[in-house]
């Protein structure tokens, strides 16, 4: 039976085939691409010369290539467009996946040749690159417990294991929640819902084939609209409660004993690896360094926030009237408030905010910025009707290509993020990246334009954020290519990418989808005067996720978890309002428990704010949202570095120096913590 993952593919760009790749192509493309990459291995490993760069280093980045390419692809349709058998797939190959990486990661012969290449560093007379690549490595392997005695190394390799199966899961319980949860809806209980939130919630209602004339499901794109403009209480209750309770009902799909486990075993492996928690291991690696640095942000940033919180509360509650304000109504009365502050009301601003319009807005940043341009394919095979792609130009020759794959459906887990199909790298021949961005926008009926709000619209910019990390990657080692840096640095392309959104150049392309005109003056001006609003709110659901992201990860090796326990004691101990709820609650905060990509990491998010925010003051300094000056800077520094520098001084080459928090507190409109020629460095 022939496989495409086993042929070379003669596809444009050699792009992955996904017109011939099938589900039942995924187990033995696995099963090969594990024995090429241990025989690979084991190769190197086993060489009776001297350790050389050449062959230690270079040789690790070129084994793989069949493994990387399998898991790229398979790690976006299980997430993108999965079904019953490629989740039966992942089930089976997650534990054997980390099981290969662990045997790496723990192989003494290879470690050794590693150690001595790390231990000769200085005398080897690396170029910059090459010397980063060496130290990550070395890391790598050291952070994967390549220093464990024997006894260590099984018990460690086991908790791997086990985490990745829990984290699977994880991830597979609060895609079950958010499929089989589906509210019907009356004409009377879509009352108050703008139009597109109509449209969308009547499509919904088809898909499922449902005998009513809308419906919701439990995703955040159908669940928002309807606590945001559902005049009818009940039903904004209703669908609250479920949004909140993904993956804690009690049933087959309840995550919190996988939550548990996963905490548990976590503070064991940091135990193991030599840290007091799980979080100091994570953070060792990351810019912020200690969690006692991540912590002091959450907290400077709470505090300011929670009392902006109370304030609106008291007028949300005054504007409500009768009855107390609960959870369900703060969205709904915040609108209210919006439109009563500020004259602004977010559906005005829609049909400015066409989804093709708004992705050619952010294309057209990254030619002002960037000189990058970008042009419709109509020949590359995709996983997905909904998926379009796009050849990146810069300088006149293709750099990349775009995926864009926009739209929510049912096989798709909620979210958006970017992934590649291909990295960028230079060793043995420029390979150009393919980089992918996946939302969950509702997908308007046949013929009718996909009509964003201002916060989809940044998530467009946000994600192609980090999509230019990868097109625009100019770098030699795959190890160190595109987003392959720290968490807490990852997100400083993205979030600072969002700014250009709201800039004048950028708003001026954002016209009418029917009439063709612009953004009213006056409605602009609506727009920026209502930018702090609800910032309290918004402060309090994020930075309470990451307070109880902490928390979990704080724990001592040897304590029982009880989920439901941590969750309440740290809400508790922070005085959260009852009137506002986690961002993401234990159950379902698959940035933590989903993988560990983001465990004692969320606050990851707010870090980069702080960069962000104050990076972007370089822009305004300049007097020019596109200074070709500062934008050849966040081009070599950050944009086109990859991991390939200490990220605090990649920062300081753009900025010129550290980075301050007051941007961030001032763009929240809170006050400044210090007068800002202070500069709070972090
Ligand atoms: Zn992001």
């Amino acid at each position: 039976m022939s496989n495409p993952f086993f042929e070379t593919w003669s596809t444009p760009y050699g792009v992955p085939p996904f017109d011939a790749i099938e589900t039942t192509h995924f187990r033995p493309a696995y099963a090969q691409a594990l024995e090429e990459h241990s025989g690979e291995i084991a190769q190197i490993a086993a060489r009776a010369d001297a350790p050389t760069f050449e062959n230690t280093i270079v040789a690790l980045e070129n084994a793989g290539k069949l493994l990387r390419r399998v898991e790229m692809i398979f790690g976006q349709l299980s997430s993108a467009d999965t079904n019953d058998e490629l989740q039966a797939v992942e089930r089976e190959v997650v534990p054997l996946v980390t099981r290969h990486w662990t045997g790496i990661y723990l192989n003494p012969a290879l470690f050794a040749r590693i150690d001595d290449l790390h231990r000769r560093r200085d005398s080897l007379g690396f170029d910059p690159e090459s010397l980063r690549v060496l130290e990550r490595y070395h890391l790598d392997f050291v952070r994967n417990g390549a220093r464990l005695t024997d006894a260590q190394r099984e018990r460690f390799a086991a908790i791997m294991e086990r985490l990745a199966t829990l984290g699977t899961t994880f991830g597979q319980n609060v895609l079950a929640d958010e499929a089989n949860v589906v509210f019907a809806l009356t004409e009377a209980e879509v009352d108050g819902l703008p139009e597109f939130a109509r449209a969308a919630a009547a499509e919904t209602a088809r898909d499922r084939k449902l005998n009513a004339p809308y419906a919701a499901t439990t995703s955040r794109s159908s669940v928002e609209p309807i606590l945001h403009f559902a005049t009818d209480r009940g039903v904004r209750e209703k669908v609250f409660r479920a949004f909140v309770n993904r993956g804690h009902n009690g049933n087959a799909h309840d995550n919190r004993k996988v939550i548990a486990e996963m905490a548990t075993l976590r503070a064991e492996l940091a135990q193991l690896l030599g840290y007091e928690t799980y979080a100091a291991y994570k953070l060792d690696d990351s810019m912020a360094r200690t969690p006692a640095a991540a912590q002091k942000l959450l907290e400077d940033v709470w505090t300011p926030g929670r009392k902006r919180a109370e304030e609106d509360r008291d007028a949300l509650q005054e504007l409500m009237g009768e009855g107390r304000l609960e959870a369900w109504d703060w969205r709904y009365y915040a609108e209210k408030l919006r439109v009563a502050r500020y004259d602004f009301d977010e559906n005005e601003l829609k049909p400015y905010f066409e989804l093709d319009r708004v992705i050619g807005a952010a294309f057209y940043t990254a030619e002002r910025l960037f000189g990058a341009t970008f042009r419709l394919l109509d020949d590359i095979p995709v996983y997905h009707p909904d998926v379009r792609v796009w050849a990146v130009e810069r300088e006149e020759r293709v750099i990349g290509l775009f995926y864009g794959d926009f739209f929510a459906r049912p096989s798709k887990r909620s979210g958006a993020w970017m992934t590649s199909f291909r990295d960028q790298q230079k060793l043995g021949g420029e390979v150009i990246p393919l980089v992918v961005n996946t939302c969950n926008f509702n997908k308007p009926p046949e013929g009718e334009p996909a009509l964003l709000s201002l916060d989809e619209a940044r998530t467009v910019f946000h994600e192609f954020g980090h999509g230019l990390h990868g097109l625009l990657s100019d770098v030699t080692y795959p190890r160190l290519s595109g987003t392959n840096t720290a968490r807490d640095f990852v997100e400083l392309p993205s979030q600072l990418y969002e700014h250009w959104l709201e800039t004048a150049p950028v708003l001026a392309r954002l016209t009418h989808y029917k009439t063709g005109a612009a953004i009213p003056e006056a409605l602009l001006e609506r727009m920026t005067a209502a930018r702090k609003a609800n910032k309290g709110f918004e402060t309090v659901e994020f930075i309470s996720s990451g307070l109880l992201d902490m928390a979990y990860h704080q724990i001592p090796a040897g304590t029982a978890v009880d989920a439901d326990a941590i969750e309440q004691g740290t809400l508790a101990q922070i005085g959260m309002p009852g009137e506002i709820a986690l961002r993401h609650a234990s159950a379902h905060f698959g940035h933590i428990f989903s993988g560990d990509g983001y465990a004692a990491g969320y606050y990851s998010y707010l870090w980069s704010e702080v960069l962000d925010a104050d990076g972007f003051t370089a822009f305004e300094e300049a007097g020019d949202p596109f200074d070709p000056a500062t934008a050849g800077r966040l081009y070599t520094y950050v944009y086109s570095g990859g991991g390939s520098r200490d990220y605090a001084e990649a920062y300081r080459r753009f900025r010129g120096r550290d980075p301050d928090i007051n941007g961030l507190l001032a763009k929240r409109g809170f006050a400044t913590l210090q007068p800002i020629e202070d500069g709070a460095a972090l």
